[in-house]
């Protein structure tokens, strides 16, 4: 029997209606909107596109939409004192820096540079720090969203086996303090790990963050098992996953789809930690 599908936008839309009823209780409560400062820097066309989808969520979430735009040869010091008057600003909840950001600026050290507060990626090392902890922080937001997918789905993770592909600052490594914070068994494979799919096969939780395509084939699925392809490839026929999609489907027990699956996801939780920035911000 195929795989039952996870259907990412429908609960991507969930979690952003409730963001939206959580910001209008917020505003009332408090007087003051959540606002997101995006930073775009350069005319990247990809970057462009993300940015827009991004406030335009914002919007339609009751979050005050707080766009910069700057031109490709921005120096350094200019970004950097952009993002300190970000910092200091109180009208500003949350600071996204669209990555990636042209090559003579460094983008570590901007990023570093961006209040653990209002750090709605979650990509500062305080941040990292804080989910390590398990203290309250700001978490990256496309492991959130497969966590979100996971629980969506009742998917049980106390002793569950969790395999997880892809040791990544963004999403492989989070998910790992995710997943053990839920208190599953959490196993790392990367580019050097040996025998990729009889691990993978250990798996009732798989998920796939690795930027090859259709890399985890049915021989890597044991039977039943949940699978979250988190992979974004760009191939001439269109967006295609990490995942084998139509070989494993008839493996898995359940599977997302690419695109559909963990890509709404993304935008969802970026809203909600812009909330969750605004009450951190007020010791919340
Ligand atoms: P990175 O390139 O930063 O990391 C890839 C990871 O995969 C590395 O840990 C690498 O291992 C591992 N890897 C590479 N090749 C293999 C292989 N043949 N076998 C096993 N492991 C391998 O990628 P990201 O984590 O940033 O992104 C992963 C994918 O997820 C991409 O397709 C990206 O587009 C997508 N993505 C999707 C998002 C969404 O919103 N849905 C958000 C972010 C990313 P090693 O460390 O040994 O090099």
């Amino acid at each position: 029997m195929a795989a039952t599908l996870i259907d990412g936008r429908a609960v991507a839309q969930r979690v952003r209606e409730q963001v939206a009823a959580d910001v209008a209780v917020f505003t009332a409560e408090t007087g003051d909107q959540p606002g997101l400062a995006t930073v775009l820097v350069g005319d990247d066309p990809a970057s462009a596109v993300y940015v827009a989808n991004k406030r335009r969520a914002c919007v339609a979430a009751g979050i005050a939409d707080l766009h910069a735009h700057l031109p490709a040869d921005v120096s350094q010091d200019e970004l950097v004192a952009h993002i300190q008057k970000l910092n200091a600003d109180p009208q500003v909840s949350g600071i996204l820096l669209q990555l990636p950001v042209p090559a003579h600026l460094d983008a570590n050290l901007l990023v570093e540079l961006i209040s653990p507060d209002k750090d709605v990626d979650g990509l500062t090392a305080v941040s990292a720090g804080r989910l390590a902890q398990g203290v309250p922080g700001l978490r990256p937001c496309t492991p959130s969203g497969v966590i979100e997918l996971l629980d969506h789905h009742d998917v049980e993770l106390q002793g569950a086996e969790a395999v997880i592909v892809g040791r990544s600052d963004l999403v492989g490594k989070p998910l790992i303090h995710l997943l053990l914070q839920r208190n599953a068994t959490v196993t790392v494979c990367h580019s050097r790990t040996r025998d990729l799919p009889a691990v993978a096969r250990r798996a009732d939780v798989l998920v796939a963050a690795v930027g090859v395509p259709r890399l985890i084939g049915a021989d890597a699925v044991k039977p039943g098992a949940t699978v979250i392809d988190v992979g974004i490839n760009r191939l001439e026929e269109g967006l295609v996953g990490d995942v084998d999609f139509d070989a494993v489907r008839e493996v898995a027990g359940l599977i997302t789809p690419v695109p559909g699956g963990v890509g709404p996801m993304t935008i969802a939780l970026l809203l909600r930690n812009t909330l969750t920035a605004a009450r951190l911000q007020r010791g919340l």
